[in-house]
């Protein structure tokens, strides 16, 4: 079992874009042991998501545990948002050590990505879920929720 570190605030690797993942890298080997090791940095963690560039990697994987255990979306996309917004959970990150804070979120979103195996997911999700959706796809973008929090609390020692 591999442990990469978890890249903290403020680097410029969190900052970066990150590339959609082929079809064929997919298949292949390298996308495939970064899930593996996106999912061993988060449960050593004890994180509920965490993106790929959280560890070094600029490529649009996430992984978000819905409470029924973890699982990898590749290329994720919200392709729906609701109207109604608010602050659901309060936000903490494995990149942002110490900071938890409240983020305006859409209540519910559509996603729509990929599965490790290549096939097609499509699905809804609301509250806690489909806030991590939205922290962790906005990592794909270089965006962390201290840049959009409404209000945030420092919590030294965690
Ligand atoms: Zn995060």
């Amino acid at each position: 079992m591999t442990h990469l570190p978890v890249i903290k605030n403020p680097s410029d690797l969190l900052r970066k874009k990150s590339e959609p993942v082929s079809k064929e890298e997919l298949a292949g080997k390298e996308i495939q042991t970064l899930i593996d090791d996106l999912l061993d940095s988060m449960r050593l963690e004890n994180g509920i998501g965490i993106a790929a560039p959280q560890i070094g990697v600029h490529k649009r994987v996430i992984i978000v545990d819905d409470g029924k255990g973890p699982a990898a979306y590749v290329n994720p996309e919200i392709t729906a948002r609701s109207i109604r917004k608010g602050h659901f959970i309060e936000e903490g990150c494995l990149s942002v050590p110490g900071i938890w804070g409240y983020v305006t979120r859409h209540k519910v979103v559509k996603v729509r990505a990929l599965d490790r195996n290549g096939e097609r997911v499509a699905l809804k999700v609301k509250d806690l879920t489909s806030v991590i959706f939205q922290h962790e796809i906005d990592h794909l973008d270089g965006i962390l929720f201290i840049d959009k929090a409404d209000t945030y609390t420092r919590h030294p020692g965690m």
